[in-house]
């Protein structure tokens, strides 16, 4: 293999392997629940354990997710699609094979755009094939490599996987994050995603580090150069944080290498997150490796009329330019506004009930800062939502003022859980009228000659008791600023 000169520019190249959970009731070839179980082995049957003479069931579901991210990233869906079995020994794989796609996959030739810095990119997706999720290990007393036994539980085994192969076109860690990103929300989107499952996206990514002369002007690399850099698989990659992370480290590492003289070796390496570093694991295997056969259990499935049958709700980029023409949003409230489907649906409800842009400020600016604040997203609240409408409408209807609103009620609201109305009536919030107020200033006046006079002497402190009058007698709903006011025209009149 070419190696790349020590004294040259260096370019890193990056395409990843991308495996999603799909989210579904069943497992892709049986029945049982892809639900989170506390005990290891009860979410399973003698299909899912690969117990000889049982055969898989293809869940529906599963085509039907596949066929929305195919839609999704602009992808070519064949007329028919076929399962192979990838075969390998590994513990957490029971029947000693993977039930997987090779020759025709149900997504090929996709692509998707994403921003990394103000800039827009487009990453080519050469294919997205169904498969099933192996079980899971469990390392006791260290991690891969360095454990005392480990555990293996078969309740993940079965569960649907899309995995997302990208083209080589990645050029830093930083685009790689920025596109996972990008990944999760088209996915969540399309409602065939959960990000807040454990596992539920899992990366493999491959870098090579080829000679900056190779790289074109649009970022182009040719194949055959590709082809010839050698290039590690980097694993255990479980967000776009640690894919940042672990990518700048193998990059780095690869450089050190090839400026020292030495050959990067074509490997499988670990990233291991408590210590920040990539392992060697294993020499990678080929593809030759896998014997793929066909699945002879399945049949293979026309999936032509699926791809008309199945619609795709409005997708983030396409909502995003809508909100920002439709309510007149900036860039950043209708980025911030779109960011997760759930927020730019509570929106659009929000300024159906009132208007746009009191919705705009309540939820991209105080509710998504106030959750922001106590690193909790929507999601967490998503059973309060109707709650958090009716804090909106308070202010709406002018029944308390907007700064007692955001800073008691949906303070109060996130910390005490409290209902927004039992905090206006028990903190006594409710708005005093401008006629109580302005009788309560002029009653202050009239009863604090010796204060209106230190007030006339230029004593500020005065003017501050006379406030203070005020407030008690309005138990505290007026607005102090307010009051301030009416004191002073009074005073100077
Ligand atoms: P393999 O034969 O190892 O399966 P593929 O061509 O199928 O190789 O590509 C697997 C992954 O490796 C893809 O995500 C692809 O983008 C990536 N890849 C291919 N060439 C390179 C390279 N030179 N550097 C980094 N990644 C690469
Ligand atoms: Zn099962
Ligand atoms: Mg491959």
């Amino acid at each position: 293999m070419a190696q790349v000169q020590a004294d040259r520019d260096l370019a890193v190249v990056i395409g990843l392997e991308v495996h999603v959970q799909l989210e579904t009731d069943t497992k892709i070839f049986c029945g049982c629940s892809t639900g989170a179980s506390e005990e290891p082995n009860t979410n399973t049957c003698p299909v899912c354990l690969g117990l000889p003479g049982a055969l898989p069931v293809l869940n529906e579901g599963a085509v039907e997710a596949a066929v929305k991210v195919g839609k999704a990233i602009d992808a070519s869906i064949p007329e028919r699609t076929r399962f192979h079995r990838k075969n390998y020994y590994y513990p957490d794989l029971p029947k000693n094979f993977q039930i997987s796609q090779y020759d025709a996959p149900i997504c090929q030739d996709g692509e998707l755009e994403f921003a990394v810095e103000g800039e827009r990119r487009t990453v080519g997706i050469e294919r997205a094939h169904l498969e099933e999720d192996p079980g899971s290990l469990k390392h006791k007393g260290g991690s891969i490599d360095t454990a005392e036994y480990t555990l293996v539980d078969y309740n993940r085994a079965g569960t649907p996987l899309l995995e997302v192969v990208t083209e080589p076109d990645f050029r830093d860690a930083g685009e790689v994050r920025s596109f996972l990103a990008k990944l999760e929300e088209v996915l969540e989107y399309l409602g065939v995603f959960d990000a807040e499952r454990d596992g539920s996206l899992r990366v493999d990514a491959n870098l090579s580090v080829v000679d900056g002369e190779e790289v074109g002007p649009d970022g182009e690399i040719d194949d055959a150069t590709l082809e010839a850099a050698n290039r590690t698989e980097v694993k255990n990659i479980s967000s776009h944080k640690a894919a940042e992370k672990a990518l700048s480290y193998e990059a780095q590492r690869q450089k050190n290498a090839i400026e020292r003289g030495r050959a990067v070796e074509q490997e499988t390496r670990h990233w291991d997150e408590s210590r920040g570093i990539t392992v060697s694991m294993r020499s990678k295997e080929e593809e030759k490796d896998y014997r793929y056969f066909r699945e002879a259990d399945l049949p293979p499935l026309e999936v032509a009329d699926w791809k008309e049958r199945i619609e795709i709700p409005e997708l983030p980029d396409a909502r995003r330019e809508r909100f920002r023409e439709e309510y007149g949003l900036g860039e950043e409230a209708a980025d911030k506004l779109t960011s997760t489907k759930q927020v730019a649906d509570f929106f659009e409800d929000v300024a159906a009930a009132f208007d746009a842009d009191l919705a705009a400020t309540w939820v991209a600016d105080n509710l998504l800062g106030e959750l922001n604040y106590r690193d909790m997203a929507v999601t967490d609240v998503d059973d309060r939502l109707d709650e958090i409408q009716r804090l909106v409408e308070l202010v709406a209807t002018d029944e308390i003022t907007a700064k007692n609103a955001r800073e008691t009620v949906l303070r109060s609201m996130l910390d005490d859980g409290r209902h927004p109305d039992t905090v206006v009536e028990e903190e006594g919030l409710g708005k005093t009228s401008g006629d109580e107020v302005q009788a309560a200033v002029e009653a202050a006046i009239e009863d604090n000659p010796d204060a209106v006079a230190d007030y006339h002497d230029g004593e500020e402190g005065a003017l501050n008791f006379l406030v203070g009058q005020v407030m008690q007698a309005t138990g505290g709903s007026a607005d102090p600023g307010d009051v301030n006011q009416l004191l002073r025209e009074e005073l100077e009149s």
